[in-house]
């Protein structure tokens, strides 16, 4: 049976391990490079990024979790976890891992409208549409061309997107009852 790391530096690790939990997969917190080791697959929670991005450094997990993604572990970032995995921000900060060929823009929804909840269409989901919440979330602006998108908020906005096995959306599928994208992130093989 896989085991699921999920990385649980700051941010909401808790919710992921809960909704795993629930689908009695089996879940483990990953603080540690050799927690890495244990796992076949890694979710990068929400939070902040910035200091998701600096404890991962000094506990040695960023280059630690470049090799194992480099080896085809399948990935998933939420919010803050797309942050961290994108190729480029479009602030220059925090300094990303680079797993994922897209340009993101944090906060990019502004104070006015810092949280909110939508339904957006998820075709490889397949089904009803799918309740997103996004919490001071970032969006995709530009994207590779090995990386497909998965859900748009309007034409321009790209929220969910995948490159291989490496998955990412700027909502929190961890803050519903709806499993299908935990699911779907499962079923993805591993890479090379
Ligand atoms: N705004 C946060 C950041 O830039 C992300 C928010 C979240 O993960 N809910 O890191």
């Amino acid at each position: 049976m896989v085991k699921v790391g999920v990385l649980a530096l700051q941010g909401d690790f808790a919710e992921h391990i809960q909704v795993l939990d629930a689908m009695g997969v089996e879940a483990l917190e990953v603080r540690l490079p050799h927690d890495l080791r244990k796992v076949d697959a890694l979710i990068i929670p929400g939070g902040e990024s910035t200091t998701i991005a600096r404890l991962m450094k000094s506990f040695g997990l960023a280059q630690e979790i470049k090799s194992a993604v480099g080896e085809g572990m399948p990935t998933w970032g939420t919010c803050a976890g797309m942050i961290v995995l994108a190729r480029e921000i479009v602030e220059d900060r925090p300094e990303s891992l680079g797993l994922i060929d897209i340009q993101v823009r944090r906060n990019a929804f502004g104070r006015q409208v810092d949280s909110f909840e939508a339904d957006i269409d998820v075709p490889s989901l397949g089904g009803a549409p799918f309740r997103a919440v996004f919490i001071r979330a970032p969006v995709i602006e530009g994207i590779g061309p090995g990386v497909k998108p998965l859900a748009y908020l309007s034409d321009h906005q790209v929220v969910a997107a995948q490159e291989g096995h490496v998955l990412v959306t700027s909502f929190h599928p961890e803050l519903t009852h709806d499993q299908r994208f935990h699911s779907y992130f499962l079923k993805i093989p591993v890479g090379s």
